[in-house]
């Protein structure tokens, strides 16, 4: 399915659909569960414009390379180019929020982490990234102290608080925007809380952030 960034109320974002630079374990409950150390500095990867796709009213997941286990991230829509900025230019920057599933072959890249090898073939595939419609910055209100929540077939899977974020928004705007540039489109996925789990076909989703509700299925 093609995909454009759209705001709640369906209208097209005036953006082009750029790359996702996603950090992993920036929730320190999270980094634990998979049995894996909090890191020093933000760990960082990419996924390609062309994993992304909508988030509702239905996404697929790849059926025989493994468990995909959802990942329920906040996304941040990068509205304008920006390289090596400091922490406190990073608000200017962002033209809305939303969320996002980090979805994730969870045996591949338990293989691909064992051998030392990239992520992206478990991260980066096609539809890998299904993406809510954004809300803006003043919608969302204060993004250091947000709650966002996913249920599968009505059962609470994850429930996150950005306080608990090991490295917050703006500071991870900045730190990225030292190593890539970020372009007017650009999103950033800022990592999953504790909760990930396999997701079958036919399972119902609800998302939710700040009084938005984003339903969908697997199909
Ligand atoms: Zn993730």
């Amino acid at each position: 399915m093609s995909y454009q960034h759209q705001w709640l109320d369906g209208t097209a974002i005036n953006l082009p659909v750029g790359k996702a630079v996603c950090v992993g374990r920036n929730y320190a409950a999270h980094a634990k569960e998979l049995g894996n150390v909090v890191p020093d500095a933000p760990i960082l990867f990419l996924k390609p414009s062309t994993a992304i796709v909508p988030l509702s009213p239905s996404f697929s997941i790849p059926s025989d390379r493994g468990s995909c286990h959802h990942e329920t991230e906040i996304a941040v829509l990068i509205g304008q180019t920006i390289s090596k900025i400091d922490v406190k230019d990073a608000a200017a920057a962002i033209a809305g929020y939303g969320l996002a599933l980090d979805l994730t072959l969870r045996d591949l890249q338990n293989q691909l982490k064992k051998q030392g090898y990239p992520w992206e073939v478990a991260k980066a595939f096609d539809g890998a990234c299904p993406l809510s419609p954004f809300m803006k910055p003043e919608q969302l209100g204060d993004v250091y102290h947000t709650a966002f929540t996913l249920t599968v077939n009505g059962e609470p899977r994850q429930h996150g608080l950005t306080d608990d974020m090991i490295t917050p928004v703006y500071e991870l705007i900045a730190y990225i925007s030292q190593i890539f540039t970020l372009e007017a489109g650009d999103i950033i996925l800022t990592g999953t809380p504790e909760g990930v789990a396999a997701l079958a076909t036919g399972d119902q989703l609800v998302l939710s952030v700040v009084g938005q509700r984003f339903e969908t299925t697997v199909a």
